[in-house]
Formats: structure tokens, C-alpha cells, sequence
């Protein structure tokens, strides 16, 4: 454990926060969190606990994620992480962070952070949760730090004393390298309806390892968990096992409309993106440009119907927050106050939003000129 030494305690203007209901964080604002504990869950994950900084609770779904931002070697740097913790613990707000070889902002992190310091974040945003799942059995899958949607859900279900019916089952390298291993076991021993299942590649150090002890399968599966066809299914991991998983299902008769995956690898959807986008340099030979206005500042500029709206705005020199560039964060989210978008996003906007008029420009393209509330 590299430090523990602020404990939480609900500041006296948080407390009246409480009374008056947790307060909402947009996906769309900045605010800044101090972190209050650090510590250690694997030889390569690390867990960091943060407050904001007025103390005032988060409120947010199991399963959604902050863009937090630091500035790295002088460059600003973005990135998604899940909040670990439950909502039914809102003071608190902890990232589970896997440490990437070569990876800028994970080993910022793990070398860099500590109780005390300040980290600047966007509020939570995605629809990777199992709240709106209704009441049935559920089939929770994860690989890696995959885990941490599928923990922050956990962990509310046994807060909030649910009893769901839940196999979780996670799947690692080595039982050494099983993130929440312990406090998974102590969830489980709470809550009867939660069932465990550790399925790792091999035991590593652990010679008396005797759990499954290779990847999981579709055998393993129908052995382990008979009825996995009627339960509802959310997966979270690298993209093979991911696929791996989708494929098991699919093979072992789950309906694919009871599925439901998070994906971690913004690389996975940038492919898609730059195929799309191949095919919308072709479409710009045919493209219409229309006008944008700004109705705070009066700027305005062209966009073509072919490219986003962030790349139109970034071009003519207006700044405007962003991360993923692939519709899935939630930063860029601006109303549209007149005209016509087409948005193509990956989860990170709302459909209640999307009636109030927001857009999110990294993954929304002109179809008529366009005031925005910018
Ligand atoms: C919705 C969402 C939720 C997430 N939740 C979590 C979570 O709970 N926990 C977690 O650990 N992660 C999570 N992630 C992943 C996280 O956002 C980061 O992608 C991850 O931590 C790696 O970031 P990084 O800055 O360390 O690595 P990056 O700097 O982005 O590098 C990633 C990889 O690319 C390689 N690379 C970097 N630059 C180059 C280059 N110029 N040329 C070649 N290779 C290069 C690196 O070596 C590394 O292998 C989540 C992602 C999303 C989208």
C-alpha cells in the first residue's frame, strides 16, 4: 500500500448535500477530485480514491466511467476509467488502473499519484450498466481490468443488500493476477445470490491453485454455469476475449439481445471509425458545406457535411473539450440549439440528452447549418 492516510469524512456542506440528493456531475463538465488513497490490488493495478474537491457526493450508475486529464511532459493527456466504486458510496469516487507497458497516463498514475494531489475529470458518462436489466439472473464476464464495471455493479447490488443472482466470472492470467480476488470473496460470502468463478490461464506461483486452469470455453461454461442461456450477459475486456465470449454464447443458444459488452480498446473502434472515414473522404467529393454559429461568442465557421463537427471546430480555432474522438466518452457534448446532425455515437451519450438537444461532435456531421450553445 503506498498511502492511506485521508480518510473520508463527509464535510458539513457534503452532508447537506446528502439531504438535499446527491448532486449531478455532466458528462460535459470539469471538476477537480483530490486524490485520498492509493494503494495496491495487484503487482500491476492500483486502485486510487478521490473526493471532489467541495466534498460534495457523485452521483453516477455502476458502470459508467470519468475522463480524467493531466498535463504529462507538457502534453494534456485524456483517458477513460471506470469507477470501480458503487454509486452507493457517493463520496467517493475510485479508478482501478492496470499498468500498460509504455502507456503514458496509466504510468503517470501509478508512479505519479498520491494522497493529497489533484487530478481535473469529466463527469460520468456511458450506458454499460446492469440497473436497467429488470430483475432476472445475471451473467457477469470479465477479463483483466475488464473487472471494474462489473465490480462497481457488484458492489452495489451487495450495498444495497439486492441478493441478485449473479455468476460472476472473471478470467486472468495467474490467480496472482485477479483484481478484487479477496474482496470479491468476501461480497460473495455476504451476498448467497453471488457466485464466483476464477478461470485463469495457468497458476502462476500458486501451486495449489484449484480453480479452472486454462481459458474459458463454451464446456467450461455449460459445466460451470448450466443455465448461462437465461441470464443476462454483460462482458467487459480485451477485444479477443471479448469475441471469444460473444462467440461462446452465441454457439451456446444466448440470445444476443441479452447481451451487452464495454469495451476498453478505443483502438478497436477507431478502426471502424477510419474505415467509415475512408468512405466519407469518397462521400466529400459530393459534399454540401453549411454554416455554424456560435450563439454565445457569435464565431463562426464551415463544416462540410462529410466531416465531424469537432474536427470543423478544431480547424478554426475553437477549443473544445474532447478525449476518445469515437463517440464513446461524452466529452465534446454540446446542444445543438438549431439545425440538423446525424450522430453515428458508441454509447456515450443518453437517449434523455439526445432529446434535450445534445450532440456529441466528435461523432456528428451538418446536414443544414447549425447553431450550437457554444
Ligand atoms: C470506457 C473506458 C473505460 C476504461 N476503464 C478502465 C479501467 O477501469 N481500468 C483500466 O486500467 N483501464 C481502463 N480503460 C483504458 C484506459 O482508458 C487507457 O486506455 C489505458 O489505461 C491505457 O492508457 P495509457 O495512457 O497508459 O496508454 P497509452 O499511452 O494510450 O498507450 C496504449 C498502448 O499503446 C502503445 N503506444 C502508445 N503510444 C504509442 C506510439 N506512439 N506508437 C506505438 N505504440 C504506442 C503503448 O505502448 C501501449 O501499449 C478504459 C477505457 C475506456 C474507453
Amino acid at each position: 500500500m503506498l498511502s492511506t492516510n485521508v480518510m473520508l469524512e463527509p464535510t458539513e456542506s457534503s452532508a447537506s448535500m446528502w439531504e438535499q440528493g446527491v448532486g449531478d456531475w455532466a458528462s460535459n463538465e470539469v471538476r477537480w477530485l483530490t486524490c485520498c488513497r492509493v494503494f495496491d490490488e495487484t503487482h500491476d493495478v492500483k486502485t486510487f480514491a478521490f473526493r471532489t474537491a467541495d466534498g460534495s457526493p457523485v452521483r453516477f450508475e455502476p458502470g459508467q466511467f470519468l475522463t480524467v486529464s493531466a498535463d504529462i511532459d507538457g502534453q494534456q493527456v485524456q483517458r477513460c476509467y471506470t469507477i470501480a466504486s458503487p454509486p452507493t458510496r457517493p463520496y467517493l469516487v475510485a479508478i482501478t488502473v492496470k499498468r500498460v507497458p509504455g502507456g503514458v497516463m496509466s504510468n503517470w498514475l501509478h508512479e505519479r499519484m498520491r494522497s493529497g494531489m489533484r487530478l481535473r475529470a469529466h463527469g460520468p458518462a456511458g450506458a454499460f450498466t446492469s440497473t436497467r436489466a429488470g430483475a432476472g439472473k445475471l451473467l457477469y464476464l470479465s477479463a483483466g481490468s475488464g473487472i471494474t464495471p462489473l465490480m462497481s455493479m457488484t458492489r452495489a447490488s451487495v450495498d444495497l443488500g439486492l441478493n441478485r443472482d449473479i455468476v460472476f466470472v472473471h478470467s486472468a492470467r495467474t490467480p496472482a493476477d485477479i483484481v478484487f480476488r479477496d474482496e470479491l470473496r468476501r461480497l460473495a460470502a455476504l451476498a448467497p445470490g453471488l457466485r464466483l468463478l476464477f478461470v485463469c490461464e495457468g497458476h502462476g506461483d500458486e501451486h495449489g491453485w484449484t480453480g479452472e486452469a486454462r481459458r474459458l470455453t463454451l464446456p467450461m461454461l455449460m459445466r460451470q454455469v448450466p443455465d448461462f442461456a437465461t441470464r443476462e450477459a454483460f462482458t467487459c475486456g480485451p477485444a479477443g476475449y471479448r469475441h471469444a465470449v460473444r462467440e461462446a454464447l452465441r454457439e451456446g443458444g444466448h440470445d444476443p439481445a441479452r447481451y451487452h459488452e464495454e469495451s476498453f480498446d478505443l483502438s478497436t473502434m477507431a478502426t471502424a471509425a477510419a474505415e467509415s472515414k475512408t468512405v466519407e473522404v469518397k462521400a466529400a467529393e459530393h459534399a454540401s458545406t453549411f454554416n455554424v454559429r456560435l450563439s454565445k461568442s457569435g464565431k463562426t465557421f464551415p463544416v462540410q457535411s462529410a466531416e465531424t463537427l469537432l474536427a470543423a471546430a478544431r480547424r478554426a480555432g475553437v477549443a473544445i473539450a474532447s478525449s476518445c474522438s469515437q463517440g464513446v466518452c461524452g466529452t465534446c457534448k454540446i446542444r445543438v440549439l438549431e439545425g440538423d446532425v446525424a450522430m453515428k455515437h458508441n454509447g456515450g451519450i443518453r437517449e434523455r440528452e439526445v432529446q434535450k438537444g445534445f450532440r456529441l461532435l466528435c461523432c456528428s456531421r451538418a446536414q443544414s447549418d447549425l447553431v450550437l450553445d457554444l
